[in-house]
């Protein structure tokens, strides 16, 4: 499990985006962070991948403090809009690219590559699709592609900011389900920023809703359906934004 630990974040000594923020994320579970624009989801997500210092509070995985480890030593998949798929390589080539953050013993042969690589297309269904440059997929294909090359270290953690904002709402329903199945089908435990509250009530075990910098209230859909924690939650719920 991931165990943060009262998280505070400020930027060039502004007021705090993040304010003590204290989460657990259980082995397998799908959390949604979900709120306002401006409320720190994205920030959280950064602090935990590690692509931001926090500048107080702790990270620990499986007890273990990784709060100084350097985000490629985290081994974290990771499925963000500014790591878009890289236009010059095929669909294979960017799933095995996934694979070159992993250093010396963890790195697999070139045979082993290809084989994980097969493996992943798989996964994702689009064993087919190996030779196409991502110009010629889908919106959705890309997002696929995406997942298994986050998915190609066996990550212990699965990091996703919005992956599906880019996406026509249909696209975007269907690829949610297939998300959810791989993180399920991998075990992987996962982490979605999103601010669609449809979007996180579909795809999570539970959804924490932050509001300027703390979580307000954290629980499954049904929880926080039938019993907002405050007035913020309620009003939020209620737009439905
Ligand atoms: P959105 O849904 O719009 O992405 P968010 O909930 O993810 O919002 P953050 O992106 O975490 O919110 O931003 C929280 C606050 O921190 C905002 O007020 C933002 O302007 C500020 N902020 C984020 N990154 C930086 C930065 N690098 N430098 C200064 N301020 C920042």
């Amino acid at each position: 499990s991931l165990r943060i630990e009262t998280l505070s974040k400020s930027f060039d000594g502004g007021a705090s985006v993040l304010r003590e923020v204290s989460l657990t994320v259980h082995d397998g579970e799908f959390l949604a962070l979900l709120g306002p624009s401006g409320s720190g989801k994205t920030t959280l997500l950064n602090s935990i991948a590690g692509l931001l210092t926090p500048d107080s509070g702790r990270l620990l995985l499986d007890g273990e403090d990784i709060t100084h480890i350097p985000a490629g030593q985290r081994r974290f998949g990771m499925v963000f809009q500014s790591y878009a798929l890289f236009r010059h390589m095929n669909v294979a080539q960017n799933v095995e690219f996934g694979l070159r953050v992993l250093k010396g013993n963890a790195r697999p042969s070139k045979a082993g590559r290809r084989a994980r690589v097969a493996a992943l297309l798989d996964l994702i269904e689009m064993s087919d699709l190996g030779d196409r440059y991502p110009a010629q997929l889908s919106g959705g294909q890309q997002q696929r592609v995406a997942m298994a090359r986050a998915l190609a270290i066996d990550p212990r953690l699965l990091l996703l900011d919005e992956p599906f904002s880019a996406l026509d709402a249909q696209v975007r329903q269907s690829l949610r389900s297939s998300v959810r199945d791989l993180q399920r089908k991998v075990g992987v435990a996962a982490i979605l920023v999103t601010h669609d509250q449809t979007e996180a009530f579909a795809i999570a075990d539970r959804v924490a809703i932050m509001n300027d910098g703390v979580i307000e209230q954290i629980g499954s859909p049904d929880e926080l359906r039938q019993n907002p924690g405050s007035p913020f939650v309620r009003r939020f719920l209620e737009a439905g934004a």
